[in-house]
């Protein structure tokens, strides 16, 4: 994968490391497992917003993005920007990404998402709160420059219950820096919203556990079936239910095709 749209209009789409072009030489940071041995993924129970208060200088629309390209720009500007915030181990390298994910609100109404380190390891973005918390920036400085938040809050919540559906099973919560440190962070336009940020019921969970049931039972669904495909059988379902949904691709029942012929042979 390299980009996946998770909802046609306003167009949310999440576009993973490859996609938008991370510099290879930064290695991604953070860890998958706790000192425990369980999995951080599973940790995660609370979504916590920042800002990243990069603002270009002379954009007149400094909270606001018009295309992929200044996206993915301002991706490889946080590799580099916190140096502050490298271990001790790894001094004078880069922090990479301190974020799990990193939000643009688009000029269009839509949501686009970087991945950051990536939802299942460790941040560097809220002192003691970096393994439970999933991290995540809205680009820009939302306490200097005003905008109403409120187009980008359903775009928002479409993709935190993706999250949640797709690896982040145990959150509960949406929460700010601020309530964490002495912060403005994440700004005023985005304290005014936070309220209103939630997890939807997804209407096809039922249908999912049944599939989830009959894949287990061949012992696939968490090696093979879950990473793989978890998002277009998600898809296929929502097609199916709900006509505002986005259709497949012939690409995407190719790929059901062939892994559901896999598992009857
Ligand atoms: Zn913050």
């Amino acid at each position: 994968m390299t980009t996946l749209t998770i909802q046609q209009r306003p167009r949310v789409l999440f576009v993973d490391r490859n996609g938008w072009g991370a510099d290879p030489e930064l290695q991604r940071l953070g860890y998958m497992v706790t000192r425990d041995g369980s999995l951080v993924a599973d940790k995660k129970t609370k979504w916590l917003h920042h800002h990243d208060v990069i603002v270009l200088p002379n954009d007149p629309t400094p909270n606001v993005y018009e295309n992929l390209v200044e996206c993915f720009l301002r991706g490889r500007r946080l590799q580099t920007i916190r140096p502050d915030l490298v271990p001790e181990s790894l001094r004078g390298q880069t922090s990479d990404v301190p974020y799990n994910e990193m939000l643009f609100p688009m000029l269009d109404g839509g949501l686009v998402i970087l991945e950051g380190r990536g939802y299942d390891r460790t941040g560097a973005h809220t002192r003691g709160h970096n393994t439970e918390g999933h991290g995540t920036s809205w680009a820009g400085n939302h306490q200097k420059y005003a905008l109403a938040m409120s187009p980008w809050v359903e775009p928002f919540n479409v993709y935190a219950t993706w999250r949640k559906a797709h690896g982040l099973p145990n959150l509960e919560t949406q929460e700010l820096h601020l309530n964490y440190s002495a912060t403005a962070c994440p700004g005023t336009n985005l304290v005014r919203v936070a309220p209103r940020f939630t997890y939807r019921e997804e209407p096809y969970m039922d249908e999912l556990e049944e599939l989830k049931a009959r894949f287990d039972s061949h012992n696939l669904w968490e090696h093979i079936v879950r990473p793989a495909v978890v998002g277009k059988f998600f898809q296929a379902i929502a097609a199916a239910t709900d006509p505002r949904s986005p259709r497949l691709t012939a690409e995407d029942v190719a790929q059901l095709k062939h892994f559901i012929d896999k598992l009857q042979g």
